[in-house]
């Protein structure tokens, strides 16, 4: 998988970045977490995984580190 890579089969929160496209956590609810931009959506917004064993799971480098706060299940 890559930043720009298409991702389907995601819920309404996942396909607008809010939620982790791997565990489904929710961004907007959950505080002092990290996310990582794993792909995009079928709409072409960006789609997010926690940093650690989500956006490995994603396939994206897992020392990558965050780029913004929210999110995150380590
Ligand atoms: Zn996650």
């Amino acid at each position: 998988m890559n930043p720009e890579e298409i991702i389907t089969g995601l819920t309404a929160a996942q396909a607008d970045g809010l939620a982790c496209v791997i565990c489904g956590l929710d961004y907007l609810r959950t505080r002092g977490s990290r996310s990582v931009p794993v792909g995009r959506s079928v709409t072409g917004t960006q789609v997010f995984a926690c940093v650690g064993r989500c956006a490995e799971a994603a396939g994206v480098d897992p020392t990558m580190t965050g780029r913004r706060a929210g999110g995150g299940c380590q």
